[in-house]
């Protein structure tokens, strides 16, 4: 029986996925409720499934470590872009796939965005949000027009989607760019609907670049420490 369900689900054929290479920000710690571990395992598979090779933090621990070593396994392509100050084996465990190391973390997080297509939170603590949000900022501004998904496992992200319509309901986040979270409770619905995702405009023409983005953080940082 669960031989033929096998053959069924290996005779599905899917279509190309639009995406190449998906960045994922996720937990350094693995998380108390097991459902976060199986997910980010379930996610991992259908990206070796829908041809999705994966950029994120680098390193082992973790949900991190879990997910590179399912999509490694899996014979997709992944990429970890570490900054040389974490590098140190005690900081980030060992790493698998290509390494790429970079001067600090704003190049990490502009390196990452770059070389995907789509970015997915998993659960996660402060360096997750931190990713999160600025890549629904930089959507916002019209940095990048990526689909940015959230993988809300057993409800984790309950209270942030709250927070956030609040923020719309006193009119500091327009209906519009609370469009720009694409959220699901599985990988397969989450990716699916990154797939039809509709780019958001804020109607603000936009010319600013990662590296002109990069540039301004860099003088406003000298600027404050003059
Ligand atoms: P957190 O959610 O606070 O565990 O942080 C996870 C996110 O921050 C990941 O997506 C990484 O990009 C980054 N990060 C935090 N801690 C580490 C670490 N020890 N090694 C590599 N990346 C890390």
């Amino acid at each position: 029986m669960e031989n033929n369900s096998n053959q069924l689900q290996s005779s599905i054929v899917r279509s190309p996925s639009r995406f190449r290479r998906v960045c994922v920000f996720c937990g350094s710690s693995p998380g108390k409720n097991p459902s976060y571990q199986l997910a980010t395992v379930q996610l991992g598979k259908q990206l070796v499934e829908r041809n999705i090779d994966l950029v994120y933090g680098g390193g082992s621990l973790g949900l991190m470590g879990l997910l590179s070593r399912v999509v490694h396994d899996g014979g997709r392509h992944v990429l970890g872009v570490i900054p040389k100050t974490l590098m140190p084996r005690e900081l980030t465990g060992e790493t698998i796939g290509e390494v790429r190391a970079v001067s600090g973390m704003h190049q990490r997080k502009a390196e990452m965005a770059r070389e995907a297509d789509a970015f997915i939170a998993l659960p996660g603590g402060y360096g997750t949000l931190e990713e999160l949000l600025e890549v629904i900022t930089w959507a916002q501004l019209g940095i990048h027009d990526k689909p940015v998904g959230l993988l809300n496992v057993d409800g984790y992200y309950n209270s942030l989607l709250m927070f956030i319509d609040k923020s719309v309901d006193e009119g500091f986040v327009t209906p519009a760019a609370r469009q720009i979270i694409v959220s699901a409770s599985t990988a397969h619905d989450l990716i699916s609907k990154l797939e039809d995702y509709v780019p958001y405009h804020s109607g603000v023409a936009s010319k600013l670049t990662w590296e002109m983005e990069q540039q301004f953080e860099h003088s406003t940082i000298s600027d404050i420490a003059r």
